[in-house]
């Protein structure tokens, strides 16, 4: 990917009759420009004024906000338009749907939301390919391949290029299997970034906390194949109570390294920790985090518990999420099915989500104890 600055270009974020906005790049920073009856509308000018002064993931011909979104230009940047001006007007649409297509996994994250089961349980590539047909038809624009390990799925570059230009795709792994190799063919499918997960900037701690010597070099080398390959980079950290110390070396990591962006997520109490309450961030480990998000420089930082302050969970809202066993949750860390994926269609899994009762709230029903009586 070629690296420009992208300072003075101008980028059209949309172009309709209500609504019109760009975006550029001046001492980059994005700067938003917006017009239109819609741009008065909370819910659209929350998401632009979240845009303007951030940090791009890259600018060049194509803006890259961030590595979780479809570039701008693009044909699935204009669907993602489309779903958040239907989502101001109360219309949901699932823009985000992660496949976790194998249990395979050679790690035992602490943290695992989804710790195999033991069965070896993967998705057929053909079920993959129909889930994708279903969730392209629903409107996704973010299709992830999660696990498990996705790099140990043979199949994984041919499903990144099935999907069409209607959304991009993007991978979480732990760097095991990444080889140079898998970049060069996933970047040859149209794979537009890789998520790396990091727990820890210190080689052991990362290593205990995944559970197998030798997973933060996996880390650290897929990165470089990655970077090398052209593709985009996201660090991804989960956050707890015993790494949030280490947000300043986090981001000098994520520098040193010339990724695109550093992900926070903060850690939910499911899987294989579920229960381990003690472990999830408190009040002064979150203004901790917004303070340090707020003055870092480059590189960009997403941080999940801001956005979820800002929007509402997304579960079950603007994210479905697919088990090895076809099961549909809302998200990732909430173990609900709706409905079996290999069975009955996405559309009316969908439908039957919009029942999930914490859509849009402030905190997560997995991190509080009460509301997820549910389960
Ligand atoms: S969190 Fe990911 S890498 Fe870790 S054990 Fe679970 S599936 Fe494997
Ligand atoms: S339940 Fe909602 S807030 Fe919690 S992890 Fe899932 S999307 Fe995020």
């Amino acid at each position: 990917m070629r690296s420009t600055s992208g300072d003075r270009l101008r980028y059209k974020l949309c172009d309709t009759p209500v609504l019109k906005a760009t975006a550029s790049v001046d001492s980059g920073r994005i700067r938003v420009r917006a017009d239109g009856l819609l741009s008065k509308l909370p819910a659209i000018s929350s998401a632009l004024s979240m845009i303007d002064g951030d940090i791009p993931a890259f600018a060049g011909e194509s803006l890259y906000i961030s590595t979780w979104l479809p570039p701008v230009p693009s044909r699935a940047f204009d669907r993602f338009v489309r779903s958040q001006i239907l989502a101001s007007l109360g219309r949901r649409t699932p823009d985000q749907i992660t496949i976790s297509v194998t249990e395979e996994c050679p790690n035992r994250c602490r943290h695992c939301a989804l710790p195999d089961t033991g069965n070896h349980l993967s998705l057929e590539p053909k079920d993959v390919q129909r889930i994708i047909d279903q969730a392209l038809d629903l409107g996704s624009t973010l299709i992830i391949f999660d696990g498990g390990e996705p790099c140990l799925y043979r199949e994984l570059p041919e499903l990144v290029s099935y999907v069409d230009d209607r959304a991009v795709t993007t991978i979480f792994t732990s760097g095991a299997g990444f080889t140079e190799g898998l970049a060069r063919r996933l970047r040859d499918a149209g794979l537009q970034a890789v998520n790396v997960s990091l727990d820890s900037p210190v080689e052991d701690e990362h290593d205990a906390i995944r559970g197998r010597r030798g997973v933060y070099r996996d880390a650290m080398n897929a990165i470089r194949h990655a970077l090398n390959a052209g593709l985009l980079v996201d660090l991804y950290v989960v956050l707890r109570r015993d790494n949030i110390e280490h947000l300043q070396r986090f981001h000098d990591l994520a520098r040193e390294a010339g990724v695109h962006e550093l992900t926070f997520f903060e850690v939910v109490p499911t899987g294989r920790c579920t229960g381990s309450e003690d472990i999830v961030l408190d009040a002064s480990d979150l203004s901790a985090l917004e303070r340090f998000v707020s003055s870092a420089p480059p590189p960009r930082i997403f941080s999940v518990p801001a956005a979820l302050k800002r929007f509402g969970c997304f579960a079950g809202r603007s994210w479905m999420h697919v088990t090895p066993s076809g099961e549909v949750y809302p998200c990732a860390c909430y173990p609900k099915s709706y409905g079996n994926a290999l069975r009955e269609s996405l559309s009316g899994i969908w439908k039957r989500m919009s029942d999930f009762p914490y859509k849009g709230i402030n905190t997560c029903p997995m991190r509080s104890k009460g509301p997820s009586k549910d389960l």
